[in-house]
Formats: C-alpha cells, structure tokens, sequence
C-alpha cells in the first residue's frame, strides 16, 4: 500500500495535535495497525522516520500491530479471525462482521513538560 502517503498524514495529524499542547513536546505516538490494513509495520516505521530526518526533536513511533477481529450475526460470538479464515470460530457461519483489525489509528501520543 501506500506507507509513504500514510505515514505523511500520520505526520500532520501529530502537527495537529502540536497546536493542542502548545507549552509540550509530543514525544511518542502509539500506533494500532490492523492485520488487514493493508499497511506494512516495517514499510510505515521506515517511512515515518525518513519523513522526519530534519526535524530536531522526532517523534518517536510505537506500532502495535493488532489481530482481525469479528463479531458472528448468528450466535453473536466476538474472536479473533486467524489466517483469514472468515467464518466464525463457534457456529462456522460466514455471516460475520469485521470489528478490528482493519485500520491504522493514533492510540496514545506521549507529552513531556519543555524544558525552560
Ligand atoms: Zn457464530
């Protein structure tokens, strides 16, 4: 996919956040991509720190990479989907319902106090 552009938008939704904590420096961001994102851990950390070579102070990354998960229709069960087998764990219905694991979010971000 696309980690380079990703990881851009990821830089300026942090710029975002800069303008929040204004007296703060942003040290570390907390990353959740899913298995089925489509984005590469490894890909998107490279591109994350390319993209900040002249700055100062970077930010320092956190990817957690977070399983498929799914929620049944049919008995109402929630698990973990594993080797993209879509079908549930508990009744093998395929009337299921993708939950998790298919995005790229800002979990946490971490601020530390500017030194004067
Ligand atoms: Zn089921």
């Amino acid at each position: 996919m696309h980690e380079l552009s990703l990881a851009r938008r990821i830089l300026r939704q942090v710029e975002e956040l800069r303008n929040e904590y204004v007296d703060q420096h942003i040290s570390a961001v907390e990353l959740e991509v899913g298995l089925m994102s489509g984005v590469d851990p490894d890909i998107l950390a490279v591109s994350l720190q390319d993209e900040q070579v002249d700055r100062d102070k970077p930010v320092e990354f956190v990817i957690n990479v977070v399983p498929v998960l799914a929620h049944c229709s049919k008995c109402q069960k929630d698990f973990q989907v594993e080797h993209y087998a879509f079908s549930c764990v508990l009744c093998g219905s395929t009337e299921i319902e993708v939950t998790g694991g298919d995005c790229v979010r800002i979990m946490s971000i971490t601020v530390e106090d500017l030194e004067v």
